[in-house]
């Protein structure tokens, strides 16, 4: 059982911040706390990662710059000025395979209010560049809690009429948003089995496909991410019923794009989760190249995938 957001850790210098006050109202029955900085509550490194995530605290903070970053190798691999922003730290899913586990000592949920000074920064490296490709979902699931905290509306108005791609990665089915040109709706499919062993809390693959069909519907160009491919004992199989069931459910030509990869994982991150968490995700046979655990066969297991995906823009990440 999940029981999310019993407490609230909130930041004294934001305590008279309206939006603040709107989510604290939004959880009558939860203790809230006043800290310092959100730090002192999300940093220290006795904490445990695992027991948290099924109790997870939220704490409401301001974040000091930097407010906006750049994915370099996103850049070279899709071509455009991709950057990524941080409105919140972890997140309310718990895939056993997200990096997330090996980055922060905490899963306490982490939203940072102060979306104006984000704007500004944002605005900025806009102006100097002329366009970007900006993702607010690069460390969470943004739109995971949208009903909560209505972040996504908040930078979908702030890129309305500029020449910003917005783009929101996402298992969630939240995609109560009109339509507008630069929202780019990606969302993260897995086969059912792998959703069930390894992706907790998030909805199940008919839900997700059912909400890709319904932004196509409002007039999106959806991404579809197969991102990590899992190489399940059983996994050609699995997938090929899994992809077939995708395609023969969504128009493949009513897609933007495809973006697939398989599992990988920063070494020093691998190591730290394997010891927090059982899962035999960690004990496929690995190699490491570059400081990057990936599994050995890799190149095979790519090769099978991509016979079996649709004739559409295809990235590799
Ligand atoms: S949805 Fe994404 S960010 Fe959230 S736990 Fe899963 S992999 Fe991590």
């Amino acid at each position: 059982m999940n029981l999310r957001f019993r407490h609230i850790y909130v930041e004294k210098r934001i305590l008279n911040n309206e939006y603040v006050k709107n989510i604290l109202a939004k959880f009558p029955k939860a203790e809230i706390i006043e800290i310092n900085h959100y730090k002192d509550r999300f940093n220290p490194y006795y904490q445990s990662f695992r027991a948290q995530k099924d109790a997870q605290s939220l704490i409401l903070a301001k974040k000091d710059p930097p407010f906006i970053y750049e994915a370099s190798e996103l850049i070279q691999k899709l071509g455009v000025n991709f950057f990524y922003t941080t409105p919140m730290l972890n997140c309310i899913y718990d895939c056993h395979y997200c990096f997330l586990q090996g980055m922060y000592p905490s899963s306490n949920l982490v939203l940072f209010v102060n979306f104006n000074d984000f704007f500004k920064e944002v605005e900025r490296v806009y102006e100097n560049l002329g366009n970007l490709f900006l993702s607010i979902s690069y460390d969470t699931d943004i739109l995971a809690v949208e009903n909560l905290f209505g972040v996504a509306k908040k930078w979908a108005d702030f890129v309305k009429d500029k020449n910003i791609k917005l783009e929101l990665r996402t298992k969630s089915v939240n995609i109560d948003f009109e339509y507008q040109e630069n929202l780019v709706f990606a969302f993260s499919l897995s086969p059912e089995t792998v959703i069930e062993r390894y992706e907790k809390y998030t909805p199940k693959l008919k839900a997700r496909i059912k909400a890709i069909k319904k932004v196509i519907n409002k007039g999106f160009k959806p991404v579809i991410v197969f991102d990590p491919i899992i190489k399940l004992p059983n996994f050609k199989e699995v997938y090929k019923d899994f992809l077939q069931k995708v395609f023969s459910e969504i128009n493949y030509k009513n897609i933007e794009s495809i973006v697939y990869g398989t599992f990988r994982m920063n070494s020093t991150q691998f190591k730290i989760i394997k010891k927090q968490l059982l899962s035999d995700i960690y004990y496929y046979p690995y190699s490491v190249k570059n400081g990057i655990v990936e599994y050995e066969d890799k190149e095979e297991v790519i090769k099978f995938i991509e016979n079996l995906l649709p004739d559409v823009k295809k990235i590799f990440v």
